[in-house]
């Protein structure tokens, strides 16, 4: 298994990685995702699931449990020292995220919800006018449910700036890889194909895209084995309510091609897993015999095939 980056640092692990992913929000993605570590957790293998879809971290949810160990994550924000301002206008020429507005020779005015914390302002400022304070963008947790261990991350509300947290969240699951000698990690990403989905995609061995056989999530499997294939990671399709659309299998297989993936397991709709998403307990740890749990079961085996676990 090839090393792995984590985050934007050269964080080196070796520890296989899977992340789900897919186009768009609602298609079961984290059901996978809970779903995948609780079958290999089963199986024995020591387990870490990572919830980087910080504007709607749903994985402690749906594995029933209260997160703890909170921690602040921050990031840069600016603070103006009107005295020495020279009024140049650098600032505010240079910010991309508007946040700075300077009217006349007026010194500027600073707009903290719109900052992006990239600190270029405080770069150019050639009166060393600007410093730095910290704010509190969200938060990272550590847990644990059903022999699974968990990273979450958590977006302030209001804050533009979610890459900050995704990169926090991963650096923690990083802490606890380092500490735990752990047999797998899976990263529950965001839906879509933005900033940070890259960022949570990034370093993985595997990604398995969810997508349903809607047009909706036909077009979006396509954004997201695009983005996949630029980032140069083997990416499987996980077809969920399968039964829900007549032919919608044929049509994923037919962007699965023109991308070279393949479909892994096309789970049916099944109310014994929505029962469990109900209930907080993963389904493969109940004991129930249905079409889409079996097919729950199958995945788990299939993507442990795929990382030689
Ligand atoms: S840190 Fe970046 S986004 Fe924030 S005010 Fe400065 S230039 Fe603008
Ligand atoms: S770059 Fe510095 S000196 Fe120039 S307007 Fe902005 S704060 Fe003032």
């Amino acid at each position: 298994m090839s090393m792995t980056h984590i985050g934007a640092a050269s964080k080196d692990i070796d520890v296989p990685v899977v992340c789900v992913t897919g186009g768009k929000g609602g298609t079961g993605k984290s059901t996978v995702a809970v779903n995948l570590a609780a079958y290999f957790a089963r199986e024995g293998l020591k387990v870490l699931i990572v919830d980087c879809d910080v504007s709607a971290p749903n994985v402690a949810i749906l594995m029933n449990t209260t997160l703890s160990e909170k921690r602040e994550v921050t990031s840069f924000l600016p603070s103006f020292d009107e005295k020495a301002c020279v009024r140049c206008g650098k600032c505010v020429s240079v910010c991309r995220a508007h946040a700075i507005l300077q009217v006349g020779d007026k010194p500027p005015i600073f707009f903290a919800s719109l900052c992006k914390s990239c600190e270029i302002c405080k770069v150019v400022c050639p009166a060393g006018a600007i410093k730095e304070e910290r704010k509190v963008v969200g938060w990272t947790y550590t847990g644990s449910a059903y022999g699974v261990d968990i990273v979450s991350g958590e977006l302030k509300e209001g804050e533009p700036n979610s890459a900050v947290v995704v990169k926090a969240t991963k650096d923690r699951a990083y802490e606890v890889l380092k500490d735990g000698n752990y047999d797998v990690m899976i990263v529950d990403t965001a839906p879509g194909t933005h900033c940070d989905v890259i960022r949570s995609i990034w370093g993985s061995d595997v990604a398995i895209a969810v997508t349903e056989p809607t047009p909706f999530g036909m077009h979006d499997l396509g954004l997201i084995l695009e983005l996949t294939r630029m980032l140069g990671v083997k990416t499987k399709v996980v077809i969920n309510r399968s039964d829900i659309l007549e032919n919608g299998g044929a049509k994923v297989r037919e962007i699965c091609e023109k991308y070279d993936s393949e479909v892994i397991a096309e789970i049916p709709l099944d109310r014994e897993i929505l029962y469990s998403y109900v209930k907080g307990y993963p389904a493969v740890l109940r004991n129930v015999d249905t079409p889409g749990v079996r097919a729950l079961v199958r995945l788990g085996e299939t993507v442990r095939g795929l990382l030689n676990l």
